[in-house]
């Protein structure tokens, strides 16, 4: 499938998932996961109008969208991989959220660098809901604590959540409980869901989706 006709066909499923679900469903506002692809599929999308992208890799992120900026200013560009503090300032000079905060020394090198910078990208803590060890992200127990750090001694605003649950799972228990700990402790925004699920996730009440195959195709 075209890229505009993927993501068309997406947009609707979205817009249905968002009438089923009710009063709990979420913005679902589609960001389109380029990783991988090269800029030539990242502007086909932009000519469909897409506007909002997510990248997992800084440098391969550097690569691609300030090039793009220029022609296209309301782009928006979510960080979605792991983080490492040797990379914090390109980060916050790039991206317009980060969604994975998760480690008190990467709010600690991204606070440093907003203040440096004069930069305020968004920023969701990630949380590891299925506690798998390989996987990064806040342990469920702990985010309370996270938090408080990021707040209190960093000065900074966290405005949602993000998770990527154990694959194999069933995915909506822990788009339920992300929902809960964002409920819990008052934070407005949910990133959760990716191509099998993102349509579960927006009726569970996701802000931002992740896809990536269902727009771009298979991953090299
Ligand atoms: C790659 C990736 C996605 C997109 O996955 P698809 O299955 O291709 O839609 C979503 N979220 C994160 C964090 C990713 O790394």
């Amino acid at each position: 499938m075209e890229i505009g006709d993927a993501l068309s066909a997406i947009q609707l499923k979205i817009a249905e998932a968002k009438k089923d679900g009710g009063i709990l469903a979420g913005d679902g506002q589609l960001i389109a996961v380029s990783k991988t692809r090269p800029v030539e599929d990242v502007e086909a999308a932009l000519e469909a109008g897409q506007r909002l992208f997510g990248e997992n890799r800084v440098q391969e992120a550097e690569a691609k969208f300030p090039g793009l900026r220029p022609r296209y200013p309301d782009l928006k560009l979510h960080l979605i991989g792991p983080l490492q503090s040797n990379k914090a300032k390109e980060a916050v000079a790039l991206f317009d959220v980060i969604e994975t905060i998760d480690r008190p020394k990467i709010a600690a090198a991204i606070a440093k660098e907003m203040a440096a910078q004069g930069r305020q990208p968004g920023l969701f803590v990630q949380v590891n809901t299925g506690e798998e060890p390989q996987k990064a992200g806040v342990l469920p127990g702990e985010l309370g604590e996270f938090l408080t750090l990021c707040c209190k001694t960093h000065g900074l605003t966290i405005s949602g959540l993000m998770c990527i649950p154990p694959v194999d799972e069933a995915p909506a228990p822990h788009f339920e409980f992300l929902r809960q700990l964002a409920e819990k402790y008052k934070l407005p925004k949910l990133s959760m869901g990716m191509s099998a699920d993102y349509e579960t996730a927006v009726q569970m009440g996701a802000d931002y989706v992740r896809v990536g195959t269902a727009i771009f195709g298979a991953r090299g």
